[in-house]
């Protein structure tokens, strides 16, 4: 029986995604080889290639020019949340590259501070680092998320800014050129960051940090000087102060969220106790900090289709730690999934009303790959 024509355009929507993993098309910049594969797969097809302890005497060289170059006490920065890669990162930098790191985390106003996060950041300064915390002003910060959700239905492009300026600031400020990033993204995720090795220099051209500025968040109320801390140093000021941004995850052979999180538990980490249901997560070691990020995965599954479930599936099936059956299995169950009191408390933050989230969320749906049945329910087309 021949279909109707409108029939027929709805059964062949539908997300492609990598053969291997489960990572759709509709991530930005992935990228599939002629056998349907996906970049980060072949990248990890090719992991235990690589030349490991070449790579640990690179990092070890670029340990010795940051301990150089500092005009300080400290030989490097590493940026932490807190959370497992954080902790991991400072401890690899004072156990395996005989550091004295100065960590630098950012902080949130108290409505999006949760207190795992805090006990998190308090742990890794219990175990003996001296930390710099910085708290950018709260009515800023919440006026660049509210239009970062507007904007580009993602609020969490606003606190990234921050997340990922903070620590250079510190280095122009205090002259420790050294600054550690954890995994670069490019390899694990596909994701456009520039560079497809160890040097983070460039990572403020990536796609949500978008030049280093967040001109694209800023209105008539925001003055410059009130984004001192979500905007990048200037050019001149990096090279001036010889800042060098590095990925240490690039360099170390386990550096994954798996072996990250073992390490950080036997350091004192606490994760989510939730149900996996509320935040649509699989892993509970991921994200510690704040809820809002449930209501950003949500947003991000209107979007691209596919939310936090799907990375977290994806990494675990490169390393063989699942199966791709298993991942599919994951994703049907808890992808998409947020719990209404995370978009409640979310919008009181943003003092909008839950229609008004719905409204602006609905608008960001990306209509290719998601379909409003009649009874006005919302139907994504993904097939696997
Ligand atoms: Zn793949």
């Amino acid at each position: 029986m021949k279909l109707p024509r409108a029939e027929l355009d709805r059964s062949q929507r539908g997300i492609k995604v990598c053969k291997r993993c489960i990572i759709p098309e509709t991530r930005p910049g992935i990228t599939y080889d002629d056998e349907g594969i996906c970049f980060p797969c072949r990248v990890a097809e090719h992991h235990s290639e690589v030349d490991w302890l070449a790579r640990k005497k690179e990092l070890q060289e670029i340990s010795r020019w940051g301990r150089e170059h500092s005009k300080c006490e400290y030989d490097c920065i590493v940026a932490v949340s807190g959370g497992k890669d954080s902790t991991r990162q400072a401890l690899y930098a004072r156990y395996e590259l005989g550091l004295n790191p100065l960590l630098v985390s950012c902080t949130y106003p108290p409505q999006q501070q949760i207190d795992l996060g805090a006990y998190n950041v308090g742990n890794m300064i219990s175990l003996g680092f001296d930390t710099i915390v910085v708290g950018p002003k709260p009515e800023t910060w919440k006026k660049l998320m509210r239009n970062a959700f507007y904007r580009f239905g993602n609020w969490a492009k606003a606190t990234e800014m921050a997340l990922y300026a903070i620590p250079p600031r510190v280095a122009t400020a205090y002259k420790i050129p050294l600054i550690f990033l954890g995994e670069n993204n490019a390899l694990n995720s596909g994701d456009l960051g520039g560079s497809l090795g160890g040097d983070a220099n460039k990572i403020k051209d990536n796609n949500t940090l978008a030049g280093g500025k967040p001109t694209n968040l800023m209105d008539e109320s925001i003055l410059e000087k009130d984004v001192l801390w979500h905007q990048f140093p200037s050019d001149k000021d990096m090279a001036d102060a010889n800042v060098r941004i590095v990925y240490m995850g690039y360099y170390i052979e386990d550096f994954d969220p798996f072996a990250n999180a073992k390490i950080a538990l036997r350091h004192g980490l606490k994760v989510r106790n939730v149900p996996r249901e509320d935040i649509g997560a699989y892993n509970l070691f991921e994200d510690l900090d704040e809820d809002f990020v449930h209501v950003n995965q949500l947003l991000k599954y209107f979007k691209l289709g596919f939310a936090r479930v799907t990375d977290d599936a994806c990494q675990a099936i490169r390393r063989g730690l699942m199966t791709r059956e298993e991942g599919i299995e994951l994703v049907k169950k808890y992808e998409g999934r947020c719990h209404q009191r995370y978009i409640e408390n979310f919008c009181k933050y943003l003092e909008i009303t839950e229609d008004e989230f719905w409204k602006v969320a609905n608008s960001f749906r990306n209509k290719e790959i998601w379909e409003q049945l009649p009874d006005g329910e919302w139907k994504l087309h993904r097939q696997f």
